[in-house]
This record gives structure tokens, C-alpha cells and sequence, in this order.
């Protein structure tokens, strides 16, 4: 409702009627009482005055925008008791911002007077004095130099003046001279007989009177001279005078510096600073608004208006704040500080004595503030105060200052844990990362760099895998016995793991430890080292679970096969049917279109060897590898072991570079300086180029198969990271190295450009496992490809899990069981086992994972093993079990799998259980039972029960 009085118009504003009546009044309103009927034109006035009145400060509100920003931080500090306490932290930081440039000088409020120190007032006022000291020195000058002048300028018009005077006397004497003589001569002719004597007389009288007067006509000359020199001098006096004059009065009518005590001006003449200088002159004026404003905002120096202009006062008070108020010296830059390269260094320990120290003193003493540098500072698990201090770029005594500000008395050289040093990194303003600079890996990325040495062709590298009893070890040894070094026969072989053969077509280097495991075990490792695969299969077994095996591993890691069919020469060989059977596994002969060379061989007797050697060297050509051989060397330690007469030794396959005697190696985590080198045969060698395994001596430890080696350039480095790698760190990574999980499946396949579901799939029947593989094969989709890195017959073993980490599978046991030794290194690697019992179940759930929505799930949960012992049949009851509880405990009520060969052969519940004669609710490991199962009695002594129960787990994401 429109009010149409000033009483209801005062309503609506909800102010008192009498204030509106003057504020009507003062707009030029006339009305004398709250009845009085108000206009719109009446409303308008009354705006309209008020927008007058008010008008602009209300808009210079509007330009204002002050953020406040609340950040809450937590230490934890122990105190003097010992007792670890949290504190909590809470900084407030309150920056103003106002709109510049339209704003007139005049109606910008005068800014807040800055708090500054009695100390810093002092200097200032000392420099005023010094100042004006100096300019009244020059005044005085100048007056004394002017007053030079004058004498000069009367000197030379005196001189001028006796010039003048000398030449008109020189001239008035020769004159008078003449006059004489011409008297003289003329009083002689009027004499006229003269004798002979008068005249020689008044002859040499003449001659004399000439003379004098030639004489009196040189000196003045001279005088002349003279005089013109002495006022040439003069002048030449004058002019130097008089130019000093003007330079100093140039000097003093240039602007002066105007030096007021609390407001901060930019300096005005100072040009930019020579570079390499730490700090930056004020060139650079505080920012206002963004930090592209910063920069545009180049205003000239010496700029006055734009020196008073509001603004920068106003936002001076905000830099002041940043820098640690000059008044509390506390203050401390926050972390969100607007980084810039240049400026003083931060820290809020200096707080108000941050000033630059490379301060000019033709500049005044009190300088805009200029950005804190924020450095990214990079924290390792352990930093000494002194480290800490220089990676900060302040001296260690700040760093101490500020321990003690926490509360933590620390000398130079303590070590401090990451934890306090990135808390103390913060609290000085800078920001702080964990650990990347001395993560080893990040070092060695770095260390290793060796793309600018150049890289030659190298030797293959070859595993041998296969079946047990293949003919694995009897191929490695033919191959040693009849191509290593042939004068050692009848010596004594090193066994170092590696060795190397030569053929005529060049060399090859064996890796001689037979099987997948350790070929897996370094994959899994992350190492690689194995160029090609030799698969030996025997022609009298053909392929085997293990050829399987290897096939799988050796598909996983990308590395191409050559297939031995060993044992030709025994009868019953059947090469057609064994390659049959690898076709079926996918390893084509050549001759069919695929990759795998097939040569029959005989480790007994060494046919087909040289052709298979030939034959690995032609798959090595194809790979084209190359390494460098002048580079420092990088390597793979294959085995080693604690000699008891040598210490630790490694056999170490050099992969690139040259290893030399005296280098300093780290492997893993163990490091020292090669002390001896030997080969193959035992000999000592003084060094080793790429795809040559040797044995050293001198590491402080026995490092693990599959470690990375290198050597680095100083030993104290190697000592670091080495000992760093033993510490936490190796921890860290091993848990951020988790291996795949069916939950989190998704998520990862979200990072990587294909998506890959790759499982091993063990089944308890084969037909089990082509119907399960079949249907998971059959998920795959456009986008999402399941990849079956492997699937077999039998229960999971330490082999799988390996590929399972190497591959970063998921293990899908269908029906079968992980035995001991595989689920204790499934647990510390973290690789998801998932057990299923129906088909439909695994399909479900590997497709859930695969659309990131596994739904929350019915999981079991292990509780126990038991072992049958004991098998008693009792009529009417059925079988009792004489047990012994091996792991975890057994329970009345649990579910139970009756497992034979880790093969699930029946599903149930537990009967009865007792302990002696009594009934008993549990059982717990270690302990004998009896126990009788629910419907079932096909027990046999060295079956084992898998206890479990069945628990709802949510999915967590
Ligand atoms: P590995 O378990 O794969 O290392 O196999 P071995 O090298 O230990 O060999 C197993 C058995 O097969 C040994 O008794 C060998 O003598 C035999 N064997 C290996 N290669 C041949 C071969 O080429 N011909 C014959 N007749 N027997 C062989």
C-alpha cells in the first residue's frame, strides 16, 4: 500500500515521524506535521537529497569488498610429560578490496594509520634529519660556489681594467719617445754644424731612444698577452663554476623524495634493481584487486599522484597484514598468500623486520611491500633443522626460532620427522609435499636417465619354463656344459644364477633358474628381465598344467616364445600331437602363421640345440635390443645369497651401462662398492656390459631376487636412499602398490586408457572352468574387455598369485582353494582372492565390478581350518572326524567346506562338535576335536575343513 501522509510513510520506513519531518525539511519539503499528506514528487525530493547527502560514500561502499577467510589447523605436540596433545590452530585472515583508478583522491577515506613500530618511526625521522642535512649542505654550497663566481667575475674585470691601463701607458711612452726623438733631431738639424762627434752622438742616441721604445712596445705586448691569458683562465674558472652551479641547481630543482612518516610511497627515481639481485625494487605495487592487475599496474616511479592515490594505501594495510604486521611481528603469510617469484623472502619470523635487505640509500628507508616468496618445499620421512632451513632458503637460526615458537627445542642439527617439518613449513608461510624429492623412484628416474649415451645392440636375455621334468635343468646344463667357456671342463661351475654363451651368431645370456616362479616372482616385482621365453615341452608328455602356466605368464608380460619339444630322441614322441596341443593353448608355429618357433631338440643328446640357440637369436634380432655400454649401469639382481666366507653376494645381470670394480651400487635397498666382481666360471672380471651376469661381493645386504641395481655417483647417495627404502617408505609403497580388487575394480579402470578386467580363473574340473571362463569371456564389451590371464585346473597357488600381482588380476577361485603359502602372500600383496560356488555368482559379480555397482554383498568370512586327522565310523551315526584345529577356530554353528587337494568337495554344516566326551560351542586352533557332519560322511583322513561364516559386507566405495 502506497503511504500518502508522513506519519505512514515514517511507518514504512520504520523511522521515527519527527526525524523524517527534518530530513523532509532539509530536502526542501515543507511539511510541519506527521498528518501532513506526502506526494511522490515529495518521496522523490526527499531521495533525491538523500542520494546527494549520502550518495557517494554509500557508492564507495559498494566498491568495497572485504572477504574474511577462516582456516583452522591442527598440531599435535607432545608436551613436557610426554603426552601427545592436539592443538587447535584457527588463523583469520581479513583482506580488503577496493575498485581504483575511478575513484577521486578526495572522497577515498583517509586509510587507516598503519601501525608501525617506535623503532621504525625512529629510522624514519633519523633519515628526515639526514636528509634535510644533506640539503641544506648543498644550499650552502651552492651559495659558497655562486659567491666564487662574483670574486671571479671582479677579478677579471679588474684585470681587464689594468690591461687596458698597461697598454695605453706602453703606448702614451713610446709616443712621447718619438716625440723626444723627433725634438731632438730636430733641434740638431737646426744646430746644423755639428762635428762629427755630436752627430755619431745623437746617432747613437737615436739608436738607443729606438730601442727603448721597441723594448716598451714588447712589454706591453707581453702584458697584453698575459692579461688575455689570465682572463682566458678566468673564464675557463668561470665556466667550470658556473656549471657546477647549474648541475647542483639542476639537482635541487628535481623533484625531492618526500618522505612521510607512516604512509608508504614506492620509491620514486629508483630505476629496476641489476638482475641477480635477491629482491626486486617496489616496481611492482602492492595489488589491489588480482594479481593480473599486479602486474598490468606499472605505474611510473616518482609518480606522485598515482604514490598518494587511496589505493595504495588502502591495500597497503592488507600487505602489511601479509607480511606479518609490522607492529606484533606474529603475523604470519598464510599459505594461501598470492605467490610471486620476486620480493622479499617470506616468513612471518621475520615478521615486521622482513624489509629488504639490499635497500638502497637513496631509497627510503620504508618500501612498499612486495609479495612473499612461497616456496614449494618438499619434506622427506627425516629432514635435518639445517636441510629444512636451507631447502626454505632461511637461515637455520629462523627455523630454530620458530621450533621453539612450537614449543620444541631443536639444535642445527637435529632430525626432524616429516610430520613437524611440513607443519613447520607451513607456519613459515611456505608450502610443504611429502617426500617426492627423495622418493627413491623420482631420484632414480632422474639418475638414470641414459638416453643421451648412445645404445648398441645387446644380447637376449632367456628364461627356460616348462612342465617338472621336461627336460628344463637338462637343457640350461647341455647348453652350459657344451658352450660355456669349454676350458673349464671337468672344473668346478659356479652356479651364479646367469650365464652367458656365445654362438656364432653372437650371444646369448641364460638366465638359470628354471621355471615360472621366479620369472613371475621378479614380474611381479616390477622387473623385467627376461627378453624371450624358451618353453620346453617334452614330445612324450606334451603340454602340461605347468606348460599352461608358463604360456600364461609368459603372454602376461608381453614376452615372445621359442618352444623346445625336448626329448626326440626318446620313442613315443609325438611332435605332431604336442603341437596340436599348443596351438589349442594359442602358441602357433611359424609354419602355421604364428609367431612361436618350434624346434625339436634333445638335451641329451644336443640335437636341434644350435638350430634353437639360432632360432632364439633371430627372435632377439626382431626385438631389435639395444642398450647403452658407456653409461654408469643399471641391472637386475637375479640371486643372491649370505656367503659365510664373502658376505653378502649378488648375482646382478647387467641390463645397460658398464658395471666396473669400485663402483657404488644400490640394489633395492641394500648398497655398498663392488668389491669383486666374477663371472660365470669363477673368474675375477673388472667389469660387465649389458646382458652380462656377474657376481659381486661388498653390499652391506643380501638384496632380494628381481631388485633394481645401479650405481650411483657418490656413495653417500646410495646410503640415503638405501636406507631410506628400509625405512617406512618401503611400507608406503608396498600398501599404494595394492594389487586389484574386485570392489575397486572400476574405479581403476577409470584411470587407464583401456579397460582391462584381467582375472585368473582357478576351477575344481576342467569343465567348470571352460563354462566359467566361456561366460566371463562373453562380458566383455566395447568398452570394458575381460581378459583371462590365466585359468587352470586346481587350487591356487603361490604361482597365481604372483601373476595375479604381476598382471594385477583378480583370483576367481571356482571351487578351489589358495593354499597356505599362497594366501599368506595374497595377503601382504593384497590381491583380492574371491571364492564362488556358483557359476551365476562369479558372472554377476565380475559384471557388477565391471559397472561399478557391486552391491552389497554376502561375503564369507574364514574363521578357521581344521585338518581330519582321524576318520571313525560309527553305525546309526555316520562318520566321526578325529580333528586338529590348525587356524583360527571352529565353531558350532559355522558353515563348513570339505576340501580335498584344496578342491571344495562338499558344502555343509558342522553336526556335532566335541571336545573329548562334551559337547563343545568352539573350538580354537592348536586344540584336538571331534566333529560330525550335517548329512555327510565321505570323510577321509587328510581332507581339510574350511570354516566360515557368512557376513553381510556393505560396499564401501
Ligand atoms: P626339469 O624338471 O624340467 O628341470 O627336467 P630335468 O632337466 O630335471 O629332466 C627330467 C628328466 O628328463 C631327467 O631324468 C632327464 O634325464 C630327462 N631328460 C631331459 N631331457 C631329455 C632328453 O632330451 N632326452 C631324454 N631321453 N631324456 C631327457
Amino acid at each position: 500500500m502506497a503511504s500518502n501522509n508522513v506519519a505512514q510513510f515514517a511507518t514504512e520506513l520504520k523511522m521515527p515521524a519527527d526525524l523524517l519531518l527534518t530530513q523532509l525539511r532539509s530536502a526542501g519539503v515543507e511539511k510541519s506535521s506527521a498528518s501532513d499528506p506526502l506526494s511522490k514528487d515529495d518521496k522523490d525530493k526527499l531521495l533525491e537529497h538523500l542520494r546527494r547527502t549520502h550518495g557517494a560514500a554509500g557508492q564507495q561502499e559498494k566498491k568495497k569488498i572485504t572477504v574474511t577467510r577462516k582456516e583452522t589447523n591442527e598440531i599435535k605436540q607432545a608436551d613436557a610429560s610426554g603426552k601427545t596433545r592436539t592443538i587447535q590452530v584457527e588463523v583469520r585472515k581479513k583482506r580488503t578490496f577496493v575498485q581504483r583508478d575511478d575513484l577521486p583522491a578526495t572522497t577515498t577515506p583517509a586509510p587507516a594509520a598503519p601501525v608501525v613500530d617506535e623503532a621504525e618511526n625512529a629510522r624514519r625521522e633519523e633519515e628526515i634529519r639526514n636528509q634535510a642535512e644533506l640539503i641544506a649542505r648543498q644550499e650552502a654550497e651552492l651559495r659558497e660556489k655562486q659567491e666564487r663566481l662574483a670574486r671571479l667575475d671582479a677579478e677579471k674585470e679588474a684585470q681587464a681594467k689594468a690591461t687596458a691601463a698597461a697598454e695605453a701607458e706602453a703606448k702614451r711612452h713610446a709616443d712621447a719617445e718619438a716625440a723626444k726623438a723627433a725634438a731632438d733631431k730636430a733641434a740638431a738639424d737646426k744646430a746644423g754644424a755639428r762635428d762629427a762627434q755630436k752627430q755619431a752622438d745623437t746617432e747613437a742616441a737615436d739608436k738607443k731612444r729606438a730601442a727603448d721604445a721597441e723594448e716598451a712596445k714588447k712589454k706591453a705586448e707581453a702584458a697584453t698577452k698575459e692579461a688575455a691569458e689570465r682572463a682566458e683562465a678566468t673564464e675557463k674558472a668561470r665556466k667550470a663554476v658556473a656549471d657546477e652551479v647549474a648541475q647542483i641547481k639542476a639537482m635541487m630543482a628535481q623533484p625531492r623524495r618526500v618522505i612521510k612518516a607512516p604512509e608508504p610511497a614506492p620509491a620514486p627515481v629508483k630505476p629496476a634493481a641489476p638482475a641477480g639481485t635477491l629482491h626486486k625494487p617496489a616496481d611492482k605495487k602492492p595489488g589491489t584487486t588480482t594479481a593480473t592487475t599486479d602486474k598490468k599496474d606499472d605505474k611510473k616511479p616518482g609518480d606522485r599522484k598515482s604514490i598518494k592515490s587511496a589505493n595504495v594505501s588502502s591495500t597497503w594495510s592488507d600487505d602489511a597484514k601479509k607480511r606479518g604486521a609490522p607492529g606484533g611481528g606474529k603475523g604470519r603469510p598464510g599459505p594461501s598468500a598470492p605467490t610471486s617469484r620476486d620480493g622479499w623472502r617470506a616468513g612471518g619470523g621475520r615478521g615486521g623486520r622482513g624489509r629488504n635487505s639490499h635497500h638502497d640509500d637513496r631509497e627510503t628507508n620504508f618500501q612498499a611491500p612486495t609479495e612473499a616468496i612461497v616456496r614449494e618445499v618438499h619434506v622427506p620421512e627425516t629432514i635435518t633443522v639445517a636441510e629444512l632451513a636451507h631447502k626454505m632458503a632461511v637461515k637455520a637460526s629462523e627455523v630454530i626460532k620458530q621450533l621453539m615458537k612450537l614449543g620444541q627445542m631443536c639444535t642445527i642439527n637435529q632430525v626432524l620427522d616429516q610430520e613437524t617439518a611440513m607443519i613447520l613449513v607451513e607456519e613459515m608461510g611456505h608450502k610443504a609435499f611429502a617426500a617426492a624429492e627423495d622418493d627413491p623412484e623420482a631420484l632414480l628416474a632422474d639418475q638414470g636417465e641414459q638416453t643421451h649415451y648412445e645404445a648398441t645392440a645387446r644380447a637376449p636375455v632367456v628364461t627356460v619354463m616348462g612342465h617338472v621334468d621336461h627336460g628344463k635343468t637338462s637343457l640350461l646344463d647341455y647348453i652350459r656344459r657344451a658352450k660355456v667357456a669349454s676350458g673349464e671342463a671337468g672344473g668346478i661351475t659356479q652356479h651364479i644364477g646367469a650365464y652367458h654363451v656365445d654362438t656364432p651368431r653372437g650371444m646369448i645370456t641364460f638366465l638359470d633358474t628354471p621355471g615360472h616362479e621366479a620369472f613371475t616372482a621378479m614380474r611381479a616385482r616390477g622387473a623385467k628381465a627376461t627378453d624371450i621365453v624358451i618353453l620346453v615341452v617334452a614330445a612324450d608328455d606334451g603340454v602340461m598344467p605347468q606348460t599352461k602356466e608358463a604360456i600364461a605368464h609368459a603372454k602376461a608380460a608381453g614376452v615372445p616364445l621359442v618352444v623346445a619339444i625336448n626329448k626326440i630322441d626318446k620313442p613315443g614322441g609325438n611332435l605332431e600331437r604336442v603341437t596340436q596341443e599348443l596351438i589349442t593353448e594359442g602358441v602357433v608355429p611359424e609354419e602355421y602363421g604364428g609367431e612361436a618357433p618350434f624346434v625339436p631338440v634333445s638335451a641329451k643328446t644336443g640335437q636341434g640345440i644350435d638350430t634353437l640357440l639360432e632360432n632364439v637369436l633371430l627372435q632377439a634380432e626382431v626385438l631389435e635390443l639395444k642398450a647403452p655400454v658407456a653409461a654408469p649401469a643399471r641391472g637386475l639382481v637375479v640371486e643372491a645369497r649370505l656367503d659365510k666366507g664373502r658376505g653378502p653376494v649378488a648375482t646382478i645381470l647387467v641390463q645397460s651401462g658398464t658395471l666396473k670394480r669400485g663402483d657404488v651400487v644400490l640394489a633395492g635397498s641394500s648398497f655398498g662398492r663392488v668389491r669383486a666382481m666374477l663371472d660365470e666360471n669363477g673368474k675375477a672380471v673388472a667389469e660387465a656390459g649389458p646382458s652380462i651376469p656377474v657376481e659381486i661381493q661388498g653390499l652391506t645386504e643380501v638384496p632380494a631376487a628381481g631388485e633394481e641395481v645401479m650405481v650411483m655417483a657418490d656413495e653417500r647417495k646410495a646410503r640415503e636412499i638405501g636406507l631410506f627404502r628400509q625405512g617406512k617408505f618401503r611400507d608406503v609403497k608396498l600398501a599404494k602398490q595394492q594389487a586389484a580388487k574386485l570392489e575397486n575394480l572400476f574405479d581403476s579402470m577409470g584411470e587407464g586408457e583401456v579397460k582391462n578386467v584381467p582375472l585368473i580363473v582357478k576351477t575344481d574340473v576342467q569343465g567348470s572352468q571352460e563354462a566359467l571362463v566361456g561366460s566371463l569371456q562373453k562380458l566383455s564389451t566395447s568398452e570394458v574387455r575381460v581378459q583371462i590371464v590365466h585359468a587352470a585346473v586346481g587350487g591356487i597357488t603361490e604361482s597365481d598369485v604372483n601373476l595375479a600381482t604381476a598382471s594385477k588380476a583378480v583370483i576367481i577361485g571356482f571351487n578351489a582353494r589358495a593354499d597356505a603359502q599362497a594366501r599368506k602372500l595374497a595377503e601382504a600383496n593384497g590381491v583380492d582372492i574371491r571364492y564362488y560356488n556358483i557359476i551365476y555368482d562369479a558372472i554377476e559379480e565380475v559384471k557388477a565390478a565391471m559397472s561399478g555397482m557391486l552391491a552389497p554383498e554376502k561375503r564369507e568370512h574364514i574363521t578357521g581350518q581344521v585338518e581330519i586327522r582321524q576318520v571313525i565310523l560309527v553305525s546309526k551315526v555316520g562318520a566321526i572326524a578325529g580333528c586338529l584345529v590348525t587356524d583360527g577356530v571352529v565353531k558350532r554353528a559355522s558353515s563348513v567346506r570339505l576340501l580335498r587337494n584344496n578342491i571344495v568337495v562338499w558344502t555343509g554344516e558342522i553336526d556335532s562338535l566335541k571336545r573329548f566326551k562334551d559337547d563343545a560351542k568352539e573350538v580354537r586352533a592348536g586344540l584336538e576335536c571331534g566333529l560330525s557332519l550335517k548329512n555327510y560322511n565321505e570323510i577321509q583322513v587328510g581332507d581339510t575343513l574350511e570354516v566360515f561364516e557368512i557376513q553381510e559386507v556393505a560396499r564401501t566405495l
